[in-house]
């Protein structure tokens, strides 16, 4: 007979996403983020869209939270950005994987919202310093329900709005990396399993966010979403 051992302390249940149209839940493992895949984006972030190959950075799984609802705006910012972007849901372990074998690892996809605290990326890059505090803070990847959709998904309008207004207006098919270039990327750095999401970067548009703001977007063929921006966290400490 064999026990066991149990946790020191309390142990936090594995973070999950709704999946649409099934009572099951998605157990969320790591979330990747693609910087800069879109030329139009990366030329507003001042970087050479032709050159650079696919780079990752990351967020704790507990960052996701539903986008509905109400979002934090987090502490230490003055500058809250939204980027909307695909996210890919693996659901096949993928390990140096070649262009089939990672469409053969997506279970499916889901939109969500890379929010960025710009004005600590920005003193970060200036500084040299990780990313971390700009990317990865709580409710930091609000994101839509995973759609079961296994299979490359190429070609369709990816769009954000803001009070109605709309920021981001942008065609996945103008990811510089597709889908399946980015499994396979990730999957020669580190071994992809399932549960892994992988945010596959915004297009142009991205702007301010305040408190009280009503944030909408979608993905053809995947999902929508609105949420509004909480002002209980607006902190003056930036
Ligand atoms: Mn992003």
């Amino acid at each position: 007979m064999s026990t066991e051992p149990g946790y020191i302390l309390a142990a936090e249940p594995r973070p999950t996403a709704r999946v649409a149209g099934s009572e099951l839940l998605w157990p969320i493992r790591r979330v990747l983020c693609v910087g800069r895949n879109y030329a139009d984006h990366a030329r507003e972030m001042g970087s050479d869209p032709d050159r650079e190959p696919p780079f990752f950075f990351s967020k704790p799984g507990d960052a996701v939270v539903e986008a509905a609802g109400k979002v934090a705006y987090p502490p230490l910012t003055h500058d809250l950005h939204h980027e909307v972007e695909l996210v890919v849901a693996i659901g096949r372990a993928a390990s140096n994987a070649s262009a089939e074998e990672a469409v053969a690892a997506i279970f499916g996809y889901a939109v969500g919202v890379d929010l960025t605290r710009r004005d600590l990326q920005n003193q970060a890059k200036d500084l040299r310093r990780p990313w971390d505090w700009a990317k990865g803070f709580d409710q930091s990847a609000p994101m839509s329900p995973v759609v079961p959709l296994a299979r490359e998904l190429s070609t369709g309008r990816i769009w954000l709005s803001v009070n109605g207004e709309l920021r981001q207006d942008g065609d996945i098919a103008d990811m510089i990396w597709a889908v399946p270039d980015i499994i396979a990327s990730a999957s020669k750095s580190i071994r992809l399993l399932p549960g892994d999401l992988i945010f596959t970067g915004t297009p142009g548009g991205v702007s301010a966010l305040h408190p009280g703001d009503v944030v909408a977007g979608g993905v053809a063929e995947v999902a929508e979403f609105s949420f509004e921006i909480s002002g209980a966290e607006l902190s003056d400490q930036g």
